[in-house]
């Protein structure tokens, strides 16, 4: 058997951590490195943060779960939290990014369906966006290496350039539901949409009947310096689908609508054996806890625009290297004229520094949202000697 036990889908490399403590990751031979991946904008509050920690113990040694069929005091209680901290009316909470977007586009049809328009199940999604690997998920991207040998997918998606206000006004017909879009695209190459376009699509929707679908799973829960991204570009949404640091490394995800958007999903139209059971809703109250903390958001955004800062006085010293610095708050991504990949094993195997890589030849840098200056300092002082040091040549 030539098949390892794990089954092999991932390209794993040779950090193998062990154990976290607040932005380093140990691993098993006792190696640190400074985690500015964060499980890819997944552990916010860094690794081994003991609030997150004592309401897991908590609340595993009280009550871990009891099926949907029952109340849940745990969800009417966290949902309420992020319907008045959000422009949402009702929550589903899920396990994963990729099912908030699944219970996010069967609300969007549903909506329709409920509303007379059975016809209207098309969502119009965006290169080089990326909501997940599930049949749904990956039907709505046009990326060949999500969809080879997984056809047929789900239709009822039509991708189009992201950025291309007149490309979706032509498409808009009777069959469209709405608009799937990231604010900022993640895997795609750390893209943030322009101010411009989102306006657009809001504008689309409300002249047309159509509903704005956000997937927030990696650019939401204050990864921008805000709760959630769209609030700095001036709109809200009808639908949309949260994960990552909602459950800061628990696997938690929700999908958020407006009364409005969800008036098709009564009783019996969808559901979740795990999801939002009393473990995974005490996470989540003990990161909003965090979160909405006074000054929170606020040292998202200084240290956001320091990291930036930092970043952008380095380019020109490697301007062979470094091309700019793109992202909004600590979802910061350094677009580079070589290939990202190389550069990001080069950061990790010499240099203890964990970022991702991107699309379009991007580094993301996705610090826990409780760094500090220090932290910063370190960063960039590796990266500098990294930069410093690096020859792509001998690399490949
Ligand atoms: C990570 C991600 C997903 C998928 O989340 P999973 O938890 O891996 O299913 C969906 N959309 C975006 C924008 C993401 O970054």
């Amino acid at each position: 058997m030539a098949i390892t036990p794990l089954m092999p889908v991932y390209p794993r490399c040779g950090v193998r951590p062990v154990r976290g403590e607040g932005c380093y990751l140990i691993g098993e031979q006792g190696e640190r490195y400074l985690d500015f991946a964060s499980g890819i904008a997944v552990n916010l509050l860094g690794h081994g943060h003991p609030k997150l920690v004592g309401a897991i113990a908590e609340q595993a040694a009280t009550l871990m779960h009891v099926s949907n069929l029952y109340g849940s005091p745990q969800g009417e209680h966290f949902a309420q939290r992020l319907v008045d901290a959000t422009f949402a009316d009702t929550v589903f909470f899920t396990n994963s990014g990729a099912e908030a977007v699944e219970c996010a586009i069967k609300t969007a049809r549903r909506y329709h369906y409920a509303d007379g328009h059975p016809e209207r199940v098309k969502l119009i999604t965006f290169k080089n966006a990326f909501h997940g690997r599930t049949l749904g998920t990956i039907s709505a991207t046009d990326q060949p290496k999500m969809r080879d040998g997984f056809e047929p997918l789900l239709p009822g998606f039509e991708v189009l350039p992201f950025g291309d206000l007149a490309a979706v006004e032509a498409a808009i017909d009777a069959t469209t539901a709405g608009f799937l879009i990231e604010p900022i695209q993640g895997e795609g190459g750390l893209t943030p949409a322009t101010p411009e376009f989102l306006q657009g699509l809001r504008r689309l929707a409300d002249e047309h009947g159509l509903l704005v679908v956000l997937d927030e799973v990696q650019c939401g829960y204050a990864r921008t310096g805000t709760f959630f991204a769209h609030e700095q570009y001036g709109i809200v949404p009808d639908i949309m689908a949260v994960a990552k640091g909602i459950g800061a490394g628990f696997p938690l995800g929700a999908c958020l609508a407006t009364e409005k958007a969800a008036k098709g999903m009564t009783i019996g139209t969808h559901g979740s054996t795990y999801g939002g059971n009393p473990l995974a809703m005490a996470v989540g109250e003990a990161v909003l806890d965090v979160v909405l903390e006074p000054g929170f958001l606020e040292n998202v955004r200084t240290m956001g625009a320091r990291l930036r800062q930092a970043l952008e006085q380095m380019i020109p010293n490697h301007d062979h290297l470094f091309q700019e610095v793109r992202g909004m708050g600590l979802m910061l991504g350094l677009k580079l004229k070589t290939d990202s990949r190389a550069f990001v094993a080069h950061l990790r195997d010499n240099h203890g520094l964990l970022t991702v890589s991107a699309g379009d030849n991007v580094v993301r840098v996705l610090p826990p949202l409780i760094i500090e200056q220090s932290h910063i300092d370190e960063f960039i002082g590796k990266l500098s000697d990294a930069a410093r040091s690096y020859a792509p040549e001998e690399q490949a």
